[in-house]
């Protein structure tokens, strides 16, 4: 019965080769839940956006083994997709933005179901992040969903030739996606409420807390690159009389209209805070004391041409500052003795008739003519 053998021994070659193949899918399963796991530790380990792509891009693109990659976010401010991370080299990170709706990645966004092009050379929407990347050959594009399905941004995966993405490529870039996704939640709401409190509540501007952090980083940078910076503190001048003629309501306003002055007035480096009940710190990055007698003399004058609601009210018919200016490392060694030294400055404006900026050498100047 050599037949029936021959089928038996066909049989046996067929399942055994079966075998091998499901052996196979399941060391490759394997291999990729394993990937899964290494990014997701690597995910979880970050807490800010920023340190999320800085730290596992790269763990991503290995793991996926592909060509190129990014992650968009949307831009709350504007709500346009802007590209936050790009494999593998950031620095040809493209400045391209798209507006939900707009172009395969904003459709995505939009609908907030995963697209995948085989050949995007057959799709008309397909727009080549504007012209910026040509050499794409098939693109999927996944969406970031939060917790609530909500689209936080979208994760395009390119390959260099059509056709190329298997079904199972799909699955595993969607699993990773939704690893992606919850660590960029997490860390948006870390960002956001790390940014809520370092924040005053009434102007907006960085508390005291978040400035005494600040003050002691940028001692340090400048003792290490050997270069200035300043500090202007400033006070409402007769602000006790303000409230008592206007309200408490109308000194809130002011407290409000002059921190949004304080930070036009300025650059963007500069950092502005709310130190106390009407007074405000300033940190002005690199500048030496003159520049910054000039910068808080401009600011003097700008609050004092400023027509606020009630100022006539005010001993001198208008609402006026003094200001106190202290330089590192000139002025102080240590970041309490230069607080001390602008709060000084400032008391002696106050003395000498206020709606004036002072700093020590005025004090100095004070302390010879004694
Ligand atoms: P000086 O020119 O010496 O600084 O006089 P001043 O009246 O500004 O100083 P003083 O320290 O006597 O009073 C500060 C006043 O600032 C007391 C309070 O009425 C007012 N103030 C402090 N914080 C707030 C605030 O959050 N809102 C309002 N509306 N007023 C505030
Ligand atoms: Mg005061
Ligand atoms: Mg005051």
């Amino acid at each position: 019965m050599a037949g029936k053998d021959d089928i038996k021994k066909e049989r046996f070659t067929s399942e055994k080769e079966d075998l091998a193949r499901l052996n196979k899918d399941l060391e490759a399963r394997i291999l990729e839940l394993y990937s899964l796991y290494n990014i997701s530790k690597v995910l979880n380990l970050s807490f800010a956006v920023e340190e999320i792509f800085n730290g596992t891009i790269h763990e991503i693109g290995k793991t996926l083994k592909i060509d190129e990659f990014c992650i968009m976010l949307i831009d709350e401010k504007c709500q346009e997709l802007a590209i936050r991370a790009w494999y593998p080299d950031p620095g040809t990170l493209p400045d391209v933005r798209f507006k939900i709706g707009e172009g395969i990645s904003g459709m995505v966004a939009r609908t907030g179901r995963p697209a995948i092009i085989q050949d995007v050379s057959k799709e008309p929407e397909f727009l080549f992040y504007k012209g910026a990347i040509t050499d794409i050959g098939a693109f999927m594009c996944v969406p970031l969903l939060g917790k609530r399905e909500n689209v936080l941004g979208v994760f395009n995966v390119h390959k260099t030739q059509p056709n190329a993405f298997t079904d199972n490529d799909i699955k595993f870039f969607s699993e990773v996606a939704e690893q992606v996704a919850i660590a960029i939640e997490k860390a948006i709401i870390y960002e956001k409420t790390k940014e809520a409190s370092m924040r005053d509540e009434l102007t907006r501007l960085y508390n005291r807390r978040y400035f005494f952090e600040y003050l002691e980083k940028e001692s340090l940078r400048a003792d290490r690159y050997n270069k200035n910076f300043s500090i202007l503190m400033l006070d409402i001048d007769h602000f006790k009389n303000f409230n008592d003629k206007n309200g408490h309501i109308k000194g809130d306003n002011v407290l409000k209209q002059m921190a949004q002055l304080i930070g036009n007035k300025l650059r963007c480096s500069d950092v502005v805070a709310r130190y106390g009940g009407e007074e405000f710190i300033i940190l002005l990055p690199e500048t030496q004391k003159k520049a910054a007698i000039i910068a808080a003399e401009k600011l003097r004058k700008a609050i004092e041409d400023f027509k606020y609601e009630g100022g006539e009210n005010q001993p001198e018919g208008r609402l006026t500052v003094t200001i106190g200016v202290a330089t590192w490392p000139d002025d102080a060694a240590f970041t309490s003795e230069l607080i001390d030294i602008a709060d000084k400055a400032l008391y002696l404006g106050k003395k000498q008739g206020r709606n004036r900026v002072c700093s020590k050498d005025d004090m100095q100047l004070k302390k010879d003519e004694i």
